[in-house]
């Protein structure tokens, strides 16, 4: 959902920052009508993520009207995972509470940092103390399953205040944590004001450490080049679309995909109420099993052979064999004759990589 409190200064993602209650009003008319119309069509769901935008910026009432509206027009596999995404600043009690009623069973929640000066120089708004307020009552909750949003590579962080984060984190526990570098992408206010991000040595620094000390004080391992967790708690959702599965997705902006053809609903507030069509990525679906071979690299264990071609149709030999090998020489990338993943240095170049392959 695109509703923010504010917009943070990092943020480039489709966001309405303080929406009036007529303006969520309309929005929740036409989720409902989406949601009634994609149900029709739509096997029990495995995983359901409500994300944003702030959907703990909604008020309780709307937040439950919103879950209601999952909860009866779809039906849930048995072992479902269920996340919101959440904002420490607006995670009451009370919302808490209608998160669970409605079947919520995992919260992610945007901690970013427990520096004032890393949040004041990302234009994060809120307060430290929340962030402790909100892993304590999501544990009060009951709701043991929950991931802590960090980030790293914001201009003026030292390496010494990217260890205390992660000294801060380690003391709250949480079972998974996605730390992710800052990214300064167009039309934000960090791009705006020229602001550049940080240097490659300083984030594969931040990267290692987060890998070793995530898993030596928290136990967590890295599944994924920014994600960590306990055994058992990586993010089935996020797992799922790398691997290629099929998903639907609501409202503005919100891709779904078949398993063939992936489309675009309108990215403005404006056309999606009008109900405008989504639209079709026209890619050719060599070119969609490479964008899957791509998404499923960046899990740490990469693709078993086998998976990938009962997934998209290709073996990716076939398709890509050339730059595998290319990348594999460089030490980019592991193979043997089943398998194939990055290596830990081709983690940190993913981005490459996926320029590479495409
Ligand atoms: S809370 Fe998240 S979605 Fe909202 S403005 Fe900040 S970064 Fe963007």
């Amino acid at each position: 959902m695109p509703f923010c409190a504010r917009r943070c200064d990092y943020c480039a993602f489709y966001v309405y920052e303080k929406a009036a209650s007529g303006l969520r009003r309309e929005y929740l008319t036409r989720l409902e009508s989406e949601l009634k119309v994609k149900s029709e069509y739509c096997d029990p769901l495995a995983t359901i993520y409500i994300g944003g935008g702030t959907p703990t910026y909604f008020s309780t009432r709307e937040l439950r009207e919103m879950l209601t509206m999952v909860t009866e027009n779809f039906q849930f596999e048995a072992g479902y995972e269920f996340t919101v995404e959440s904002n420490p600043d607006c995670l009451t009690p009370a919302k808490l509470t209608a998160l669970i009623d409605g079947g919520v069973n995992r919260i992610s929640t945007g901690i970013q940092s427990f520096s004032q000066g890393v949040l004041d120089a990302i234009g994060r708004p809120g307060k430290i103390e929340r962030a402790y307020e909100a892993v304590d009552a999501i544990r009060a909750s009951g709701i043991g399953n929950f991931n802590c949003d960090l980030i790293f590579g914001v201009p003026g962080q030292t390496i010494s205040d990217w260890e205390n984060d992660l000294k801060e984190i380690s003391q709250l526990a949480p079972p998974h944590i996605s730390a992710y570098s800052l990214m300064i992408e167009e039309n934000t206010k960090l791009a705006e004001s020229g602001t550049v991000e940080g240097d490659d040595e300083l984030l594969s620094e931040m990267w290692n450490l987060a890998g070793e000390y995530l898993e030596n004080h928290c136990g967590l391992r890295r599944y994924e080049i920014s994600n960590y967790a306990k055994t058992g708690f990586e993010c089935r959702h996020n797992q799922r679309i790398w691997m290629g599965n099929r998903f639907i997705g609501a409202g503005p902006s919100a891709c779904y995909f078949d398993g063939v053809s992936r489309w675009t609903n309108p990215t403005t507030l404006a056309s999606w109420l009008k109900n405008t069509p989504a639209v079709e990525d026209a890619v050719s679906s060599e070119q969609r099993a490479v964008e899957i071979l791509i998404t499923g690299l960046r899990t740490v264990d990469g693709w078993e052979r086998f998976d990938f071609e009962r997934v998209t149709g290709f073996d990716y030999s076939d398709i890509r064999g050339e730059t595998i090998c290319e990348l594999t020489e460089a030490g980019l990338l592991v193979q043997d004759v089943n398998s194939l993943r990055l290596s830990n240095q081709g983690l940190l170049l993913a981005d490459f990589i996926a320029r590479e392959l495409l």
